[in-house]
């Protein structure tokens, strides 16, 4: 008992590290996902998501931790090792843990349109040459919130942008077949026009 109420409490104290990451992703415009690896008490890898940096759709926090491992422990397989992670990892992270060999994974949320360790699949019930501890929900809604916010703002930033694409219409351009407008636009010109990024 005692020992589950310690591992709970370091279960918490690592997830915290990777809620840490997540943020410092979605302050680089990144979808906030932190992942870390610890191996006998000790965070060997430490990684967030990357994937418009990279312009790469492997770049996901669990990979680039892995692969952050690997290194570290110089081998492809990471023995007595967790990874914890802010979001429960999809198929191919979900895979890649598998094949690293990882004792177990701890995740925050579930993730219901990609989760790979019970929500849309489960890839540890299928038979391949090993499985994996998983325990889901650490922290979730910490972990829940940082993603739903970072949506939030990146729908009102996106809906900000489409109000003042037409203001500018209405003070610059307004409607192409205006008439008695001596600076007709000529169709195919709206690119012109001030883009907000
Ligand atoms: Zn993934």
């Amino acid at each position: 008992m005692t020992d589950q109420i310690r591992q709970d409490e370091l279960d918490e104290l690592y997830m915290r590290r990777a809620i840490a990451l997540a943020k410092q992703a979605g302050e680089l415009d990144e979808v906030p996902v932190g992942a870390i690896i610890v191996c006998r008490g000790e965070v060997i890898a430490t990684a967030y998501n990357t994937r418009e940096r990279d312009k790469c759709a492997t770049s996901h926090a669990e990979l680039r931790a892995i692969e952050a491992a690997c290194s570290a422990l110089g081998g492809w397989r990471l023995p007595d090792s967790t990874l914890y992670v802010t979001l429960e990892p999809c198929a191919m992270c979900a895979g890649a843990i598998l094949h690293a060999r990882l004792d177990r994974v701890v995740f925050g949320a579930p993730d219901p349109k990609a989760g790979a360790f019970g929500s849309v699949l489960d890839l540890n019930v299928v038979p391949l040459n090993h499985k994996c501890a998983v325990s889901g929900g650490v922290l979730a809604e910490e972990c829940g919130g940082i993603l739903s916010d970072y949506f939030r703002q990146k729908r009102e930033m996106q809906k900000r942008k489409k109000d003042n694409e037409r203001k500018s219409i209405q003070l610059f351009g307004g409607p192409v077949d205006a008439p008695g407008r001596s600076h007709q636009r000529r169709s195919g010109q709206s690119s012109e026009l001030p883009r907000m990024r």
